[in-house]
C-alpha cells in the first residue's frame, strides 16, 4: 500500500501508463496468506515490481506508449512476466517508455515524457538556482525510463525493462540505479513486443546488485517459447563473496575514450581502474577495433527488422483501426499513420529501404558481416585471457530535456548508445552500477561487460565494484 501511494505522490513522474492497484492488492492478500499458513514462499514473495510497458500481461492493457495498442489487453503473459508472478512478485503496474522501445530519452511515447526523479533532489535544485539557469525539470533517460523512474523513486523494488541497444543500462545510470541486460539467450523474450529480435533482451532495474541476481534467478532459463532461449540448465544465481580480485584481469577499450565523453566520467573511468589496480587486479589497454561502426551497422539492422516486425500492425489483429473503407490498403495506410508516431514511421521507412533487392546486399549482408566483425572484437579481447571489460555507460550525466529536443533527437540518442550497443550486437551480459554523483548533483554510471554466459562472474565483480 505504500508503494502504491508513493505512484499516487509521484505521477508528476509520468513513470507509470497503467497501475495494476487490484491486481496488486489481490496478490498482496494472497502472499500474506502463505506467509501467515507457514506454506512455501516464492524468491519474491510479496515483492512489489513494476513491468515495462512492451512486456504481455494477461488482462493488463499492454501499450508499448503506442496509439497502435492504446486498448490492446494480451491474453498471456509474458514469460519473465509469469515467472515473477510464479514466485509471488506483486505486480504494481507498467511503466513508461519510448514508443516501441525506439529512443534514448523515454521522451517519445504516446503517453507524454518521463521524468527523472533526481532532477527534482535538492542538491540538483540548489545547483540549478545558483547557476541562475531555468528550471528544466526533465532528464534524458534511456526507452526503459519509465521502470528506472519508477525503482529510483521508490514505488518498487525492482522493474524490468528492455535492452535492445542500451536502453536499461542507460537510464540505470541517470537514476543512480544497477541496471542489468543478460546474455542474449539466457532468459526468454516470449511476450516482449519485439523491437529488434536479434538482439532484444529483458533487462534488470534493481537498486543494488544483490537484488538483480535474485530477480535474474527467478528470469533466467530455457522457455519452450522462444527457441533461442539455451537449453543448459542454468545454475543459481547466488553471487559468491568476492573480496580477492587480484586474480582477475580487466580490460579498458581505447576505442570507447572518444572525444564526446565528459571529462567527468573520463575521471571517474579511470579512477575505478585505478581502484581494481591497487586491489591487486591486472588492468590493460585493450583494443576493440569495429567500435566506430557500431552505431552505422545497429542501424541498418535495427530498422532492417523493425520493418519487417511492424507488418504485423495492419489494424487487423491488434488494438487501433482506422474507420477507412475505401479499400483494406487504405485501412492499412491510415491505420499507421495515425497508429505510430514518426520515429517507428521513420524506421519502417529506412528498413525497407535497405532491405530493397537492389539494396539487400550493399546494406542489410553488410551490415551483418560487420556485425559479426563487431562480436568477435569482444571474444578475441577475451581470449587474450580478459575477464571483465570496464567502460563508461553513457557520454554524459542526464541531459536536460529542452536540450535533448531541441537538437535532432534521432542523430544525438544515436550517438548516446555508444557504449551500449555493441554489446547487444554480441549478445554478451553488461551491467551498468551508479559511480557517482556529477558535480551538478546527477548520478553518473560506469559498465561492466562480460564473456557470453559468464553473468555471474559480471555480476559477481559488479557486486565487488558497488
Ligand atoms: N536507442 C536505441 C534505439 O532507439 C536502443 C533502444 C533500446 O535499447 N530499446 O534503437
Amino acid at each position: 500500500r505504500k508503494c502504491l501511494s508513493r505512484i499516487q505522490r509521484t505521477k508528476f513522474l509520468n513513470a507509470y501508463i497503467t497501475v495494476s492497484e487490484e491486481v496488486a492488492l489481490k496478490q498482496a492478500e494472497e502472499s500474506e496468506k502463505r506467509y501467515k499458513n507457514g506454506r512455501s514462499l516464492g524468491d519474491l514473495d510479496g515483492i512489489p515490481v513494476a513491468v515495462k510497458d512492451n512486456f504481455s500481461t494477461s488482462g493488463i492493457e499492454t501499450t508499448c506508449a503506442s496509439n497502435m495498442l492504446k486498448g490492446y489487453i494480451p491474453p498471456f503473459n509474458a514469460t519473465v512476466v509469469q515467472k515473477l508472478l510464479d514466485q509471488g512478485a506483486l505486480l504494481l503496474g507498467k511503466t513508461n517508455l519510448d514508443e516501441f522501445a525506439m529512443g534514448s530519452g523515454s521522451t517519445d511515447g504516446a503517453f507524454g515524457p518521463v521524468k527523472n526523479p533526481w532532477s527534482f533532489s535538492k542538491q540538483y535544485r540548489e545547483q540549478k538556482r545558483e547557476q541562475r539557469r531555468p528550471k528544466l525539470h526533465r532528464e534524458r533517460e534511456g526507452s526503459s525510463g519509465g521502470s528506472a523512474a519508477a525503482v529510483s523513486a521508490l514505488t518498487c523494488f525492482a522493474a524490468l525493462g528492455s535492452d535492445t541497444g542500451g536502453s536499461t543500462r542507460n537510464p540505470a545510470a541517470h537514476c543512480g540505479l544497477v541496471g542489468f541486460k543478460p546474455s542474449y539467450g539466457l532468459v526468454s523474450r516470449h511476450g516482449l513486443i519485439p523491437l529488434v529480435n536479434s538482439m532484444d533482451v529483458p533487462g534488470i532495474l534493481t537498486r543494488c546488485v544483490d537484488d538483480t541476481a535474485i530477480v535474474l534467478g527467478v528470469l533466467a532459463g530455457h522457455d519452450p517459447k522462444d527457441s533461442t532461449t539455451v537449453q543448459d540448465p542454468v545454475k543459481p544465481f547466488t553471487l559468491p563473496s568476492l573480496t580477492d580480485v587480484s586474480k582477475l584481469c580487466i580490460g579498458i577499450p581505447k576505442e570507447y575514450l572518444v572525444p564526446e565523453l565528459s571529462s567527468e566520467i573520463r575521471s571517474l573511468w579511470s579512477k575505478a581502474a585505478d581502484l581494481f589496480e591497487s586491489a591487486g587486479a591486472k588492468v590493460i589497454e585493450v583494443s576493440l577495433p569495429h567500435t566506430s561502426y557500431s552505431i552505422v551497422c545497429y542501424h541498418v539492422l535495427c530498422t532492417s527488422e523493425v520493418a519487417s516486425n511492424m507488418a504485423r500492425f495492419d489494424g487487423l489483429e491488434y488494438g487501433h483501426r482506422c474507420d477507412v473503407s475505401v479499400s483494406t490498403e487504405a485501412m492499412y495506410a491510415a491505420t499507421r499513420r495515425e497508429g505510430f508516431n514518426d520515429v517507428v514511421r521513420g524506421r519502417i521507412l529506412s528498413g525497407n529501404f535497405f532491405l530493397l533487392k537492389e539494396n539487400y546486399e550493399n546494406y542489410f549482408i553488410k551490415a551483418q558481416k560487420v556485425r559479426r566483425l563487431i562480436a568477435n572484437d569482444f571474444v578475441n579481447v577475451f581470449n587474450s585471457g580478459v575477464d571483465i571489460l570496464l567502460t563508461p555507460t553513457t557520454l554524459s550525466e542526464a541531459v536536460p530535456f529542452l536540450e535533448f529536443i531541441k537538437e535532432d533527437n534521432r542523430t544525438r540518442s544515436a550517438q548516446d548508445d555508444i557504449f551500449t550497443q555493441a554489446v547487444n550486437m554480441a549478445g554478451l551480459p553488461a551491467v551498468s552500477v551508479p559511480a557517482a554523483l556529477s558535480a551538478q548533483g546527477l548520478p553518473v554510471g560506469l559498465q561492466f561487460i562480460g564473456r557470453a554466459f559468464c553473468d555471474q562472474k559480471l555480476l559477481t565483480v559488479a557486486r565487488w565494484f558497488e
